[in-house]
């Protein structure tokens, strides 16, 4: 089944009707390579008629149901991706200083499953999420120019 295949069957399962809305948010989040806000997702599909209530509906629609996720960025922004099986498994490097949410691709994931049997869990597991925070390159290297300034 392809992505949006199991899309139209994780709706139908929450009884919620395929809007074209809802397939168009979904597209474009399939789309992009890195969690996008709420302005960035209607600046995206202003061309399509999107109206600001319907795709703030959508969004929490997408959240509630385990489409899509919401990351709350260290600048106060909130972004939002889709979650497995829409999004290949991934984890983040997330900047303390900038906000920066970049998605890392993980190859092989076995050694994390293995570190989960060892952990004593309250139930089953789905998916899981790693983020790695720190401060980007972009961000150290303003550092290190201001730095040098007053130097
Ligand atoms: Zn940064
Ligand atoms: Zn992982």
């Amino acid at each position: 089944m392809n992505r949006e295949a199991v899309f139209v069957d994780v709706l139908k399962q929450n009884r919620l009707r395929v809007t074209k809305e809802r397939l168009e948010v979904f597209r474009l989040l399939g789309r992009v390579d890195s969690p996008l806000t709420r302005s960035e997702l209607l600046g995206n599909l202003k061309h399509f008629g999107m109206h600001p209530p319907t795709l703030y509906r959508t969004i929490e629609l997408f959240v509630s149901v385990g489409i899509i996720q919401s990351l709350s960025s260290i600048s106060g922004e909130v972004v939002y991706e889709l979650l497995p099986p829409f999004a290949p498994h991934h984890h983040h490097y997330r900047c303390m200083n900038c906000g920066l949410t970049f998605p890392l691709e993980v190859s092989d994931d076995a050694p994390e499953e293995v570190a989960l049997r060892s952990l004593t869990l309250p139930g089953a597991v789905v998916y899981h999420q790693v983020d790695i925070f720190g401060t980007c390159f972009k961000c150290l290297r303003e550092r290190n120019l201001s730095e040098g300034e007053v130097s």
